[in-house]
């Protein structure tokens, strides 16, 4: 009996790339199935991120005609990583395991029979996609990318470098997974935390082929706050440091002046006051930006909402 594996795609105005994408993610399960790599049950699963174009009405239509696709909706945007969550945990009671990839194909499906391969052969419950080089993103992109991982590094956090959200996850995974029960997700840091026996497929990743990015700058950047203050609460730690380290370089000079006063000395310094006193000041502002960033997250998790709301599943099972 050979498994069943769904192929999960978080979708948001996809419409320009739907169509293209679904004829070649077909194309590969299809040779899967003839192959009898993978069952014939296995089915590609669009999950509609509260889309405000076509998107839905294609996934719809896309499963009427095409028994390998299904679809879920969800009732409004939640953005990718919730959408990528919604589709996991709607299918993982119907598979052996899960592929999730995006719906620009930006990655490569040709590694989808490594990704199975170590599932299968070498029993990974977690395989994860690799790029191995970022050249088709933008410069900017590559810098701040690899800054980001640094940083995650740095502070400790498992993450796997040049990971995205293209990985397998085998039923197991997928049950350790829905443990998790926090609102603000981020993906690439937890999987690392349910464990197993994982591994790396690496890949070339491609340019968008049509539509436009979906990740802005600024959503870039609330991203990797997500990220670090999801995984580690060394920023915090850094704060008391900061603070300490300021507290013992102002000692000079306080030793300084009080040495000079007691010989008699005043100083004179409206520089030097004005300066520390905005020095210090934007120091403050910043770290109880840090704490406060901590704080954010401690009353959105506190009111425990739901990460998603399915609106709609289809899926037909033979
Ligand atoms: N996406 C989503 N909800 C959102 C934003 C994006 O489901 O609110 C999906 C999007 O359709 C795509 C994937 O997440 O399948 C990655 O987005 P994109 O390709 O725009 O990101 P990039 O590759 O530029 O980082
Ligand atoms: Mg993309």
């Amino acid at each position: 009996m050979s498994n069943i594996i769904y192929f999960v795609v978080p979708c948001y105005n996809e419409e320009a790339v739907l169509e293209v994408t679904a004829q070649k993610l077909m194309e590969k399960v299809e040779s899967l199935i003839q192959r009898d790599v993978i069952s014939p049950k296995s089915r590609i699963t669009f999950v509609d991120d509260g889309s405000k174009d076509q998107t839905w009405p294609m996934i719809k239509e896309l499963s009427t005609t095409h028994h390998l696709i299904s679809g879920v909706k969800l009732s409004r945007n939640r953005g990718h990583q919730n959408a990528l969550l919604a589709g996991l945990m709607t299918v993982k009671d119907l598979c052996d395991a899960t592929i999730s990839l995006d719906a620009d194909l930006q990655d490569d499906i040709d590694v989808i029979d490594q990704f199975i391969d170590k599932f299968l052969n070498e029993s990974c419950d977690v395989v994860y996609g690799v790029r191995n080089d970022r050249t088709t993103d933008t410069g900017f992109k590559r810098h701040t990318a690899q800054m980001f991982y640094k940083i995650m590094n740095q502070l400790g956090a498992d993450i796997v470098y040049n990971h995205a959200d293209y990985r397998l996850l085998s039923r197991r995974a997928l049950n350790g997974l829905s443990e998790f029960k926090e609102v603000n997700l981020f993906l690439r840091g937890l999987v690392p935390l349910v464990g197993y026996k994982s591994d790396v497929v690496y890949y070339e990743r491609h340019e968008r082929f049509a539509g436009e990015s979906k990740y802005p700058l600024k959503k870039m950047i609330a991203f990797a706050i997500e990220g670090i203050t999801s995984l580690s609460v060394k920023p915090i730690r850094l704060v008391t440091t900061l603070g300490i380290s300021v507290f013992v370089i102002s000692l000079i000079p306080l030793l300084y002046s009080l040495v000079q006063w007691m010989n008699g000395n005043t100083i004179k310094g409206w520089t030097t006051l004005i300066l520390s006193i905005w020095t210090l000041g934007g120091l403050q502002i910043l770290c109880i930006g840090v704490i406060g960033e901590y704080i954010g997250k401690i009353y959105l998790e506190s009111k425990q909402r739901p990460r998603f709301i399915v609106e709609e599943f289809i899926n037909e099972v033979d």
